[in-house]
């Protein structure tokens, strides 16, 4: 326990000023419009989310088969499933996938200097069973893609996979207890299971300026980069800039990431910011052959259980990972778990404070300590809880402002004001560029049919997106009453951690057990009971780690659902007990051997 922080006297800070300065730099940034100031890709804007990547459309005759099951979407969690179905003896499996291959977030997202925050070691999944080493501690997008690939490959994946398809609707055929799917490739297939894997990251989103499809110069959105306008290649070496005046719009994971290639490519670089966003040290390095030597097998797992304890409260022996996120997550939560004598436990949250406000010291004094210029370094500086926004680790984006090329415009919260024919307008001034890029996310608060692109329509004709119109309701994270032989692979119900494959990997386990056990049994359809079903809401409510009053503090931001935390956030959240309870329920549970509440028939 930090001494310091039970001693006022010793702070080099002054809480209550912090607090004043957090709570105006929040309530600048308030807006009545909440989520629907961003636009909708679609309509006019539709072309955002092309996919550039395609160099031949595929054209091939619509499907009308049945297989065993179906997963949408080849990100991550498909690709698990589809493999542990296949470890578990199901071989008719098809991924259905938008994109022109699979890889989801690492498919899409190939911006210069894309990489993950989450160490290789841990994030990129069947290490060991692929006998492939990462790199280095961190991976770029690249390395990642070529990953998905490979699991693709270790289980034939290919062989069966529909590319550049996209589910369009998905009905329950109760004659026939199968699902039919329906594709913008006039498929019509049906399938006796379907797990829907669509991914958190999946529909880019626009910010709502006025004017801006006025502009005549170029644009796209970072998830789609356009390396015919801009030249190079994810290293780098946007070589098509170097006489083009840039502009970037937002200041996120993926801008920080993407800015010091853009500057250093492009002939002038102006970046445009609503919220600066926290950048602790990323301290990248080659993987120490040394190191790879002395691993024994079953490391990955461990590791990957080590950084689980670690960033959900557990005291760990030894932090394996040792990386930001076991360091903020890990201090925070044993800082609030605390039980010691020294400290009363009612002082807790009075202290977490403490510890974020010194946290986030010392990341504003690191950009005064980089940052040349002091207006740009004040500018720079974020004013709010570290986990308001989410935390980002770089070594090269801070210096980047020190380029004579590269211009900050900041708008004080306010973000831009409109766009025009030339450029960008802010208080009044217009800045002309050649180019816009829009770094500005991905929908997050809105319903997950509108972004899965597909409403599944189930037993007695209901829809997933009436099914949950009042909130959530799953038993587990994947069963939905009225929704037999369908599974979702999502963050909400289940238990989140920081590494997301992790979680994944469980629940595609998880899954190919229960439909293996169905097909051994002989079984047509799989259904959560209602009874069931509330249990779990109940659950998941009842652990809910309220964050009410944390959020509705915080700067606006896809975490507080800008601004406006949501009535159902308790019951829409992730399991409250944190993933490693959660996992522990999950094997409690097939330990069984009952599949309890769920019908079997
Ligand atoms: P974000 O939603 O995090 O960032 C969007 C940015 O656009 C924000 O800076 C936002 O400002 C800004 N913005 C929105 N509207 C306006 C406006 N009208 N004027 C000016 N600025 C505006 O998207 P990202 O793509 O950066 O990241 C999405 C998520 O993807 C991350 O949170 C992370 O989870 C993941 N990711 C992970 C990476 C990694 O592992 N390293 C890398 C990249 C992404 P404001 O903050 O004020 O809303």
């Amino acid at each position: 326990m930090d001494k310091q922080l039970n001693n006022q006297e010793a702070l080099n800070f002054d809480p209550d000023a912090l607090r004043k300065k957090y709570k105006e730099e929040r309530d600048k940034r308030i807006r009545k419009d909440g989520n629907n100031q961003y636009k909708e890709i679609a309509g006019e804007f539709s072309n955002y989310i092309d996919d550039p990547y395609v160099k031949e459309k595929i054209v091939r005759p619509p499907l009308h088969d049945e297989v065993e099951v179906v997963v949408i979407g080849g990100g991550f969690a498909g690709l698990l499933a589809v493999g542990r179905l296949k470890e578990v003896g199901i071989k008719n499996v098809r991924i259905i996938e938008k994109g022109g291959d699979i890889g989801g977030t690492w498919y899409w997202n190939r911006y210069p200097g894309a990489a993950c925050d989450t160490e290789a070691y841990i994030y990129l999944p069947l290490c060991e069973e692929l006998n492939y080493m990462p790199k280095s501690k961190y991976a770029y997008a690249s390395e990642i893609f070529a990953h998905c690939k490979r699991i693709a490959n270790h289980y034939n994946i290919y062989d069966n996979a529909c590319l550049q398809t996209e589910v369009t609707d998905m009905e329950w055929e109760a004659s026939t207890s199968r699902w039919l799917i329906k594709t913008n490739q006039q498929d019509a297939m049906r399938a006796k299971f379907v797990i829907m894997c669509n991914g958190p990251f999946n529909r880019p989103k626009l910010p709502g300026i006025q004017g801006i499809s006025t502009y005549k110069g170029h644009t796209f959105h970072t998830s789609r980069w356009d390396y015919s306008y801009t030249g190079g290649d994810a290293k780098g070496n946007l070589n098509k800039l170097k006489d083009k005046k840039v502009a970037i719009i937002g200041t996120g994971a993926t801008s920080i990431q993407c800015i010091p290639h853009l500057a250093a490519s492009a002939k002038e670089l102006y970046v445009f910011q609503r919220t600066p966003s926290s950048i602790d040290v990323r301290d990248n390095r080659p993987t120490d052959p040394e190191w790879v030597k002395n691993l024994q097998p079953g490391w990955q797992k461990e590791r990957m259980d080590n950084f689980n304890e670690a960033t959900s409260g557990k005291i760990v022996e030894k932090d394996l990972v040792m990386d930001g996120w076991t360091e903020i997550i890990g201090s925070l939560v044993s800082l609030a778990k605390f039980r010691g004598t020294e400290i009363n436990p009612a002082e807790i949250p009075r202290l977490m404070e403490l510890a974020d406000f010194k946290k986030m010291e010392s990341i504003r004094a690191r950009v005064d300590s980089i940052v040349k210029d002091p207006k740009t370094a004040e500018a720079l500086k974020p004013y709010y809880r570290q986990f308001c926004k989410r935390p980002c680790f770089h070594d090269e984006y801070l210096p980047t402002f020190n380029r004579p090329n590269v211009f900050l415009i900041d708008t004080d919260g306010k973000g831009v004001q409109s766009i025009n024919e030339q450029g960008i307008l802010v208080e009044g001034q217009l800045y002309e560029v050649d180019c816009i890029i829009f770094a500005t996310g991905f929908e997050v608060g809105t319903g997950y049919t509108r972004r899965a692109g597909y409403d599944p329509i189930g037993k007695n004709g209901i829809s997933l997106s009436q099914k949950w119109a009042n909130g959530i309701r799953t038993l587990h994270s994947f069963h939905v009453h009225d929704f037999p032989n369908m599974f979702v692979i999502g963050h909400a119900h289940g238990g989140y951690t920081t590494s997301y494959t992790h979680c994944f990997d469980v629940k595609a386990k998880h899954l190919s057990y229960i439909i293996g056990e169905c097909l051994k049994k002989g079984m047509k359809e799989i259904e959560v009971t209602p009874e069931a079903e509330q249990a779990w809401v109940d659950e998941i409510i009842r652990v809910h780690r309220n964050q009410e009053a944390f959020q509705a503090a915080c700067t606006p931001g896809y975490y507080n659902n800008e601004g406006n935390p949501s009535q159902l956030a308790a019951q829409n959240s992730a399991y409250g007990k944190g993933p490693i309870a959660y996992f522990e329920k999950l094997d409690a549970w097939r330990e069984e051997g009952s599949m309890k509440g769920l019908k079997l028939s």
